[in-house]
């Protein structure tokens, strides 16, 4: 081989060897390139990692200072609560599930007095025996185990019940524990002496208070019986000397001290009454009793005055309105008496209404009553409507001065209407009458019988004869609910001009202008109208007496209670159905001959009340003995063997009551049973009850009055004896 190929040779093997060379350094690049990039990243995440590991490190630092800042608080709060718990003057311990105390302040270990083993891990039943043991704890006269076991059983109880015991030192301490979820029970002991001592102060002021409102209340009995007793003395005397012959102006002397009496009697009893509300005194005494029959009987009284005025006085009690009832019946007429007192004093002209309807519970027991008295009077301003329920109050001074009265009745009432349960109201326009109502539900005694209600066949039609349009209105409504057709008229001119028609009944007003209705029956008559006719009288007793009462059927009082009316039309049933005749009533049956007096037995120790009582029965026809005691009364009731026994009650060695008492025994052998009527001056409630709980059939209050007596003698009288009342007095 050449040189020349040689070098050539050798040139590119060189050159080979030069371009591996620089492949190889190349690829070394390359790998110092990458190697560098690794290294880099490798770096950076190891700065990453130091700087995460740096916030871990300072999290930490930052939740060890916080904790410790918490550790503080807490130990804070911790002193502040037990300071706070060591500061309050009540006791404050709390025991773990198994009854072991754990902590307790000092006021709750003050009661254990220093005894060293009362420390927190002591059990709950060793303080107990500890606290029997040493006689901290005041048990009275209960055995210590008892007292022990008393006060376990309450405090395993899931709920305590407070407890107050008492210390050796006669401090009171309020035990009150709660059990919480856990078990644990928290026990506060208050220290309750202060409040203790002011209950029982409290106790011994209300304690006097009611001893001196007791004594209140028998000093005003005392007063109710001190001044009347002297005013029975007073108003009866004076009733008497107005029965003598007097001139003018003795009389109107006489007049003036009985009605003057009376008038500080009403007074009395109103402040009485009212002291006896007022002090929680009084007492709502419930039997059955007739409204109908005491609201008739009222309005009978007041229609003295009422006719004196030439007012009318009426009623209009709900034809299916049941007649009894349960509730007090004294307290009822005492309200009832009030307002239609008020109206008739405060009307001049016009008509007084008393209304009374009912709405009957689901079970017909109750029914509740709506009773309103309507008049025609002054009437009231708006802005004193309620004024006037208050006590004392009038409406105005002025207007008052010419009218008496305490302002107490419509207090009274309110608040006896209260009592029952009801509620009184007033409306009124001045000027223009006033209506005041009261409603109240009482239990129905005895429900209205529809047999009651039976109207006679052949009753179908009535011609109602009245001039005064609230009574006509009133009965045609009344004689209406029974199904009877009606047709009113004015007067007697125009009955006879309607009738016959086809009337089967007249029932006529008795006092009316021009012609009354005695004389229109006369006219009827003579007319020959046959039809009965039913005359309504305020003075039935004068109506008896007038000659034409043979061309009446009936005279019924006015107002009239439905039972009359009924009776009425019951006794005239034939004369609807039968032809009819012209009635005469049948004579009365002659007093059996040779009858004697009734005798009458009073006992009272007061000889000017002996004295008023002689006077007052003097018209009667009776033979009168007189007891000065009750040990008189009763051997004068075997020798002189009364029909009646007034008894006094207050008398000095034996007293009403218990005379009474020896009668009845008396009778218990014989059969007999002569009525007793007590006279007192007694008014306070429970009296009666007293009084007639002693034998005694009936009660009479002082001041008594003549018609009293004369009732109860008339009410007494035996068969075989004369009538005691004289003839006019009778038929009143
Ligand atoms: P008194 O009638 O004794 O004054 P009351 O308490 O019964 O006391 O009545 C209080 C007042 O209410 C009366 O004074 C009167 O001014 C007024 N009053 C009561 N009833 C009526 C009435 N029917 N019409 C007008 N005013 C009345």
């Amino acid at each position: 081989m050449s040189l020349a190929n040689k070098l050539a040779e050798e040139r590119r093997a060189r050159l080979a060897a030069e371009r591996l060379l620089e492949q190889k350094q190349a690829e070394l690049h390359a790998a110092n390139r990458k190697l560098g990039k690794h290294a880099l990243a490798l770096s950076e995440e190891i700065v990453e990692t130091r700087a995460e590991v740096q916030t871990v490190r300072d999290e930490n630092e930052r939740v060890k200072s916080d904790l410790t800042v918490a550790n503080e608080k807490i130990q804070i709060a911790e002193r502040r609560l037990w300071h706070s718990i060591e500061t309050i003057q009540d006791g404050f311990a709390f025991f773990d599930i198994d009854s072991r105390m754990i902590a307790a302040n000092k006021a709750w270990l003050a009661v254990f007095d220093g005894l060293e083993d009362v420390k927190p891990g002591v059990s709950y039943i060793e303080i107990l025996q500890l606290v029997t043991e040493e006689g901290i704890i005041d048990i009275g006269d209960m055995p210590p185990a008892a007292w022990r076991e008393k006060m376990l059983d309450r405090w395993q109880s899931p709920s305590p019940e407070a407890e107050v015991i008492r210390l050796w030192n006669g401090e009171y301490i309020k035990l009150i524990d709660q059990r919480g979820h856990g078990g644990d029970v928290v026990s506060l002991a208050l220290n309750i002496t202060d409040t203790v001592r002011y209950e029982k102060k409290l106790n011994d002021a209300r304690r006097a208070a009611e001893a001196a409102s007791k004594a209140k209340s028998s000093f005003l009995a005392n007063m109710s019986h001190e001044i009347r007793t002297p005013m029975n003395g007073i108003v009866g005397m004076a009733e008497l000397l107005i029965d003598t012959s007097l001139n003018e102006e003795q009389r109107l002397f006489a007049d003036t001290i009985k009605s003057s009496g009376e008038a500080l009697l009403v007074i009395i009893n109103d402040v009485l009454d009212y002291s006896k509300i007022e002090a929680g005194k009084l007492e709502l005494h419930e039997e059955p009793f007739d409204l109908e029959r005491c609201i008739h009987e009222l309005v009978t009284l007041m229609q003295v005055n009422t006719r004196d005025k030439g007012l009318d006085l009426l009623v209009d009690y709900d034809i299916f309105l049941p007649g009894r009832f349960i509730g007090d019946p004294g307290r009822l007429r005492q309200v009832l008496t009030n307002l239609i007192g008020n109206a008739v004093k405060f009307t001049e002209e016009g008509h007084v209404i008393v209304r009374a309807t009912g709405v009957p519970s689901d079970d017909m027991r109750q029914t509740e009553l709506h009773i309103t008295i309507e008049d025609t009077g002054i009437g009231i301003p708006p802005d004193k409507a309620q004024h006037i329920f208050g006590e004392f109050n009038q409406v105005d001074d002025e207007r008052n001065r010419k009218f008496e009265g305490t302002g107490l009745g419509l207090a009274i009432s309110e608040r006896l209407i209260r009592m029952m349960g009801g509620h009184i109201w007033v409306e009124s326009e001045e000027g223009n009458g006033a209506v005041f109502g009261f409603s109240v539900t009482l239990p129905t005694a005895e429900s209205v019988d529809p047999s009651s209600l039976h109207v006679p066949e052949g009753l179908k039609t009535a011609l109602i004869v009245e001039d005064q349009p609230a009574n006509r209105t009133i009965l045609e409504r009344q004689l209406g609910a029974l199904g009877i057709r009606t047709q009113s008229v004015q007067s007697g001119a125009e009955a006879l001009a309607t009738l016959p028609g086809e009337v089967d009944l007249v029932v006529t007003d008795h006092i009316m202008p021009q012609m009354d209705g005695m004389e229109l029956a006369e006219a009827m008559r003579e007319a020959g109208h046959q039809m009965p006719v039913i005359l309504l009288s305020p003075s039935p007793t004068t109506a008896e007496q007038d000659p034409a009462r043979r061309h009446v059927q009936a005279v019924l009082g006015r107002p009239t209670p439905r039972a009359d009316l009924f009776a009425a039309l019951d006794r005239l049933k034939d004369r609807f159905t039968a032809p009819r005749a012209p009635a005469v009533e049948p004579p009365p049956p002659p007093e059996p001959a040779g009858a004697r007096a009734m005798r009458v037995l009073a006992a009272d120790d007061n000889k000017t009340n002996r004295l008023v009582f002689s006077k007052m029965v003097k018209a009667l026809d009776i033979e009168l003995e007189f007891a000065t005691n009750g040990i008189e009364a009763v051997a004068l009731y075997e020798s002189f063997d009364p029909d009646l026994v007034f008894m006094d009650i207050s008398m000095p060695e034996m007293d009403g009551k218990e005379a009474t008492r020896r009668i009845r025994e008396i009778e218990a052998r014989s059969g007999r049973h002569v009525p007793v009527v007590a006279m007192t001056a007694h008014a306070m409630g429970g009296d009666k009850e007293d009084i007639l709980s002693a034998g005694l059939d009936h009660y009479l209050t002082k001041p008594l009055s003549k018609s009293a007596i004369s009732g109860q003698v008339a009410a007494a009288q035996p068969a075989g004896t004369r009538p005691p009342l004289p003839e006019d007095q009778a038929a009143s």
